[in-house]
């Protein structure tokens, strides 16, 4: 299905963005709440809001873009506290989207853009190349199909596992893209999912990820919510992170630091360090050591999450002999540090995983790592450019 080229995205829009629309539509300017209170409920068909006119519902609907997914798999893994969602898009795009249970705790982890630009070379996402930012509309779409497969019980065709809640109550921006790469479209989400008439989620159960885009942290603390920041480091000296991270080329490690020292201050919120532990890679002494000294002058807790295996990537899970005693140097440092399980491993729940096996099971074959790495110089440009500018690419 195509989408009209001035269609509009209705959770790209603030209340204000709604009433403009309703005096542009000679509506009266309730129409704007009404319009609202179906779209915190993630009802965003206009056919769906029944209390409108069918005039009007006739109207939005050619304006409003539609941003409903389709899902076109389903695997679940851990018992069943682990479900990976891929969702299709009217244009055809597919996304992932998982949701992970937990006792008290249903969080899902979301996408923000459809591939990813950043060509981490460890990363099955980035090997995928991007193919398109998503909108607002969709990033919230994710959390309202996961909430409503919760509500409905079409996750789970009895009890749901380890007395998990029967609704949302965790948002993680961690799954393909990044974020603040897509900065509208993440900003947007996380106002709609924290509007407490609506979704109400508290900032501190969103967490926004991140690889290091500096102009984009400072946007994100602009925002005015204590949402957590996870800053995804995996290396700890410039030189390795130059490899692993190559948006580190042109952000580089005392840069974010400041960045997200600035953030704690603004936010006065914790943030967390994430790393992906990579078999002998970036699980020795000397990077243990670097990581706890930055830990520790951010006041960070760190996650650790072994690497899972992923096609095409050249890279192996640490061995548990070398896992243990990074974690045990790190922790010895004094810095908190948490071992995740490695949730979803027989979900493909690794970032891309799922859409790789299915784009592989369809015949379609992975770009190229030269494709990343082209791309990555061309964004690296494009940033420095917006970094000047004062702004953040998206
Ligand atoms: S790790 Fe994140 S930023 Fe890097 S390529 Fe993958 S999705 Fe993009």
């Amino acid at each position: 299905m195509s989408v009209a080229p001035d269609a509009l995205d209705p959770y790209a829009l603030t209340r204000e963005g709604l009433v403009d629309l309703a005096v542009e539509l000679e509506e009266p300017a309730y129409r704007a709440e009404q319009i609202h209170g179906w779209l915190v409920r993630g009802v965003d068909d206009p056919n769906e809001m029944t209390n409108l006119p069918r005039s009007l519902r006739a109207i939005l609907s050619e304006r409003f873009a539609p941003t409903r997914p389709e899902l076109v798999a389903h695997r679940v893994g851990d018992d069943g506290h682990t479900h990976k969602l891929l969702l299709r898009f009217p244009d055809g795009e597919a996304i992932e989207t998982v949701l992970m249970l937990y006792p008290k705790r249903a969080t899902v982890c979301i996408s923000t853009q459809a591939g990813c630009a950043l060509g981490c070379p460890f990363c099955a996402t980035g090997q995928a190349g991007f193919r398109r930012q998503l909108t607002a509309g969709e990033v919230v779409r994710q959390v309202v199909v996961a909430d409503a497969a919760l509500r409905s019980g079409a996750i789970a065709d009895e009890e749901l596992p380890d007395g998990a809640p029967d609704h949302v109550t965790n948002v993680v921006y961690m799954g393909m893209g990044e974020p603040l790469a897509n900065l509208p479209a993440t900003l947007a989400s996380v106002r709609w999912l924290h509007d407490p008439d609506g979704f109400g989620l508290s900032a501190r159960s969103i967490t926004v990820s991140t690889v290091g885009l500096v102009p984009g942290i400072r946007k994100l603390a602009e925002l005015g919510l204590p949402v957590t920041l996870a800053v995804s480091l995996h290396a700890a000296t410039d030189d390795l992170r130059d490899e692993l991270v190559p948006i580190n080329v042109t952000h580089p490690l005392a840069e974010l630091e400041q960045a997200v020292r600035d953030y704690r201050r603004t936010t006065n919120r914790r943030v967390s360090i994430e790393w992906c532990l990579i078999g002998e890679v970036n699980d020795d002494e000397r990077q243990a050591d670097a990581l706890s000294a930055i830990a520790r002058r951010l006041r960070a807790h760190v996650n650790v999450i072994p690497m899972n295996p992923t096609p095409g990537v050249r890279w192996k899970e640490p061995s548990r002999e070398r896992t243990r005693a990074f974690v045990d140097r790190v922790r010895d440092r004094g810095v908190e540090i948490t071992l995740r399980d490695t949730r979803g491993r027989d979900a493909d729940a690794a970032c891309g995983q799922l859409l790789a096996s299915y784009t592989v099971g369809a015949g379609t074959r992975l770009p190229a790592a030269v494709g990343a790495a082209r791309r990555v110089d061309e964004l690296a440009t494009a940033d420095r450019g917006a970094a000047q500018a004062g702004e953040v690419s998206s």
